[in-house]
């Protein structure tokens, strides 16, 4: 068996670990990158980015549908399965040949096989039966998750898609059930819906995408219900059964047995760790009561040679919390003090409307011991908005009352997930809501409503009414002062 020796090994190549062997590479260290598929991980390949170039050709499908609306006479959109399946096979095609430039260019060495610890110093990567022993004093695990399996939907790829079958678009089904309303059974039931599905959504909790602000959920599940769309929630998605041609979901609805005829079904009932197989119990690497690797603020283990970075190092499951993670990993390994210290995490929902959020929501931040001062924008009176026929939505952020503070920002509606970057910005920074408020945004832009909204949690709204804020009920949470 060929042995190969590095400064440091990154195993997973999505976005912490091709991103952690890139920083490793510019700080000198010699590197290599193992994985056993296309270099990018389910990012890349079928997650974050295929599902964004059919977001977008949804969308459009979905615009020309409403261009009547502004005048412009076309006919009912037609869809090529196979020519939009080729676009997003090209998309896929130039990011991961990105990835491979990028590595080589860094003097990463990429190894394709499957990696297994033989010691905390030495792995053995089999790449199709050949097999090659490669060591180093520093590993980083960055292998990720893969989509669960529910009892009664295993995955076949024919009836029952998971995430990574459902962004292939084998087909645009009739009637299609969505398992699991978090944000891939939201982003890809809304895909399908604009494409032509008739879609129904069973969630097992009583709201879709838990944790997200309620106002913003509405927008979004009253846009879906309007493309003929059903949602059940508190419906836990039971078995299923094929019969005649057809497939019937069950279900339970408010305690009554429920039986939804369809075509096809997804599940997206979430993601699990990829530790097995890897090697890392043998040599007591501990992991957290979840089954995810428990690191310390730089990313290391229980076991001082190993790193863990990613999906795998614990929620949220983001690709840019990974990558920056990664960067921090690497940064450890080459003797920096690096670690876990950012503020800011945004995330982004890629719904109609999109939802974005970053830093404390009103409640956290009570529970953080703040008084929340909240403000509020509806992109309705926004310019922007209106003009280009998208004004549904709002920023909403949170300040603290006395301080002016800047502590989070909710933001729903069109661009929401790129609007998001300044919000991050500017609590990375440490601004109060004043910095915001008192920066002239180019007008007409979307951004000014996360201004706007900075200037009504201050009351000096310009574009909605500053209305004095209500008192306050006992328990009750601060009303939004505009
Ligand atoms: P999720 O955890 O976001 O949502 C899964 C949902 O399925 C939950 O609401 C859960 O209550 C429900 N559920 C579970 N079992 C069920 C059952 N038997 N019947 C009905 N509902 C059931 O998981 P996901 O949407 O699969 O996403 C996986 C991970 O990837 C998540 O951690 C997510 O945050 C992450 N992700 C993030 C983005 C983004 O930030 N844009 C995009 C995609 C995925």
């Amino acid at each position: 068996m060929a042995t190969k020796n590095f400064d440091a090994v990154v195993i997973g190549a999505g976005p912490g670990g091709y991103v952690a062997a890139i920083r490793l590479a510019q700080l000198g260290k010699k590197a290599a990158l193992v994985d056993r598929e296309e270099l990018g991980g389910v990012c890349l390949n079928w997650g974050c980015i295929p599902s964004k170039a059919l977001i977008a050709a949804a969308n459009l499908v979905d615009d020309i549908r409403r261009a009547g609306e502004r005048g412009i006479l076309v006919g009912e959109p037609r869809v090529d399965l196979d020519k939009l399946r080729g676009f997003k096979d090209e998309v896929v095609k130039k990011m991961t040949g990105g990835v491979g430039f990028l590595e080589k260019g860094n003097g990463v060495e990429v190894i394709k096989g499957t990696a297994r610890f033989v010691s905390a110093g030495a792995i053995e990567v089999d790449g199709d039966g050949e097999k090659t022993r490669v060591e180093a004093p520093a590993f980083i695990v960055a292998t990720g998750g893969r989509p669960i399996e529910i009892p009664g939907f295993k995955f076949d790829g024919k009836q029952v898609w998971s995430a990574r079958e459902a962004v292939d678009i084998p087909s645009v089904p009739k009637r299609l059930v969505v398992i699991g309303g978090g944000i891939i059974g939201m982003e890809l039931g809304t895909v399908y819906a604009k494409l032509g599905s008739q879609v129904t959504f069973l969630e097992a909790l009583p709201q879709v995408l838990t944790g997200v602000d309620p106002e913003a959920v509405r927008l979004v599940t009253r846009n879906l219900k309007a493309r003929g769309t059903t949602i059940h929630v508190s419906a836990r998605a039971q078995g299923y059964e094929s019969r005649r041609g057809e497939l019937a979901v069950k279900t339970e609805v408010e305690g009554k047995p429920l039986e939804i005829p369809c075509d096809q079904i997804l599940v997206a009932v979430g993601f699990r760790p990829t530790v097995e197989g890897l090697g890392l119990e043998p040599l007591g690497v501990k992991l957290t009561p979840r089954g995810f690797i428990e690191v310390s603020s730089a990313y290391r283990t229980s076991v001082p040679s190993i790193y863990a970075i990613g999906d795998i190092a614990g929620p949220p499951l983001l690709a840019h919390k990974a990558s920056k993670e990664g960067e921090i990993a690497a940064e450890a390994i080459a003797g920096k003090k690096s670690v876990r210290d950012w503020v800011a995490l945004p995330s982004g929902i890629f719904t109609d409307p999109e939802i974005a959020v970053v830093g404390l929501s009103e409640e956290e931040a009570r529970q953080a011991g703040h008084d929340p001062v909240v403000g509020k924008f509806g992109f309705g009176a926004l310019g922007r908005a209106v003009a280009i026929a998208h004004p549904e939505g709002f920023a909403k952020v949170i300040g603290d009352r006395t301080s002016k503070l800047l502590l989070g920002a909710t933001l729903c509606g069109p661009d929401a997930c790129d609007l998001v970057a300044e919000a991050a910005l500017a609590l990375e920074m440490g601004a109060y809501l004043e910095d915001v408020a008192l920066t002239i945004h180019a007008h007409p832009t979307l951004p000014e409503a996360f201004m706007e909204a900075c200037k009504a949690a201050l009351g000096e709204a310009i574009h909605a009414l500053n209305r004095p804020e209500r008192p306050r009920r006992a328990g009750a949470g601060a009303p939004a002062s505009a």
